[in-house]
């Protein structure tokens, strides 16, 4: 059972140096999890990657007990519609697959991705073209790494801003048990369905909704704007709306323990993300 095991607290790292780059400075840093991008964050090009760097890095995570998560590439859109974004849907669906394909090499826990942008005026048209995308990314994978649907902020239209659809997606898609979710703090004080610190209703629905055993990962992220503004600006923790009390109680939830709470921030005033790790920590009596 992981349920006993500390929360592991970390960052998003640059692949500057490599996957294991990433990887040693997040150690570095006192992380004990960390997010990377497995390519360029603004394309949707199929990487070469480099299979050396990645076997490297899953075995120093694995040395040192670094859990890590890759966040798939801003253009991805699972709510493409394969009828009508042909080429757009097959370059995404390669993309996908190839940030698991990484994911899996480097050791990591999943792919992160939004949940999905549809304009069009009849939604449930965008939950089939979800659960479409979902099936064709992971038809004959084999590997380990999940796709880890991630909460939004409503800033792109009213679809995935709640956890009732992201279970409703993950029950009806072929193979849930390769489907998890990252949960990402911001985002839903932004789309309003948690209102911070003693939001009780929050914490039963969740609780009782079984979620947090399907989230793999958190993204501990403050928020710039207040609750319910569908704003995705994230702010430093302790640093925005949110604040220290209700950020702490996402450190204790039981079901989350041993998996990672990753801060997608700017770095300290030492460039670095080692004044809010140890803050976290703090909070988690780490
Ligand atoms: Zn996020």
């Amino acid at each position: 059972m992981e349920n006993n095991q500390p929360v592991r607290i970390g960052a998003h790292y640059s692949i500057r140096n490599g996957y294991t780059g990433a990887a040693k400075a997040a150690l570095a840093q006192g992380a004990g999890a960390f997010q990377y991008f497995p390519k360029n964050p603004r394309s949707l090009g199929v990487k070469d990657w480099n299979r050396k760097d990645a076997g490297l890095c899953k075995t120093f995570c694995a040395e040192h007990g670094l859990i890590s998560v890759a966040h798939t590439p801003y253009p991805s859109n699972l709510a493409l519609s394969e009828e009508e974004d042909g080429s757009l849907f097959h370059k995404t669906v390669a993309s996908l697959r190839n940030d698991l394909e990484i994911a899996e090499a480097c050791g990591s826990k999943g792919i992160v991705v939004h949940f999905g942008i549809y304009k069009k005026s009849n939604p449930l048209q965008g939950y089939k073209n979800i659960i479409q995308c979902v099936n064709r990314i992971l038809s004959d994978w084999k590997g380990q790494a999940k796709l880890l649907l991630e909460n939004q902020a409503g800033n792109h239209g009213d679809m995935g801003m709640t956890i009732e659809e992201l279970l409703q997606i993950r029950k009806l898609c072929l193979n849930p048990e390769l489907v998890g979710f990252c949960f990402d703090t911001c985002h839903a004080y932004a789309a309003g369905i948690w209102s911070g610190a003693g939001d009780h209703d929050f914490w039963e629905k969740a609780g009782s909704l079984g979620f947090w055993d399907f989230v793999e990962c958190v993204h501990l992220n403050d928020s710039v704007y207040p609750a319910g503004s569908r704003k995705d600006r994230h702010a430093r923790v302790g640093q925005g709306y949110i604040g220290e009390e209700a950020l702490t109680q996402f450190t204790e939830i039981a079901e989350l323990g041993g998996k990672p709470l990753i801060m997608e921030t700017e770095a300290g005033p030492d460039l670095t993300y080692r004044e809010d790790i140890d803050l976290v920590s703090g909070w988690a009596s780490i």
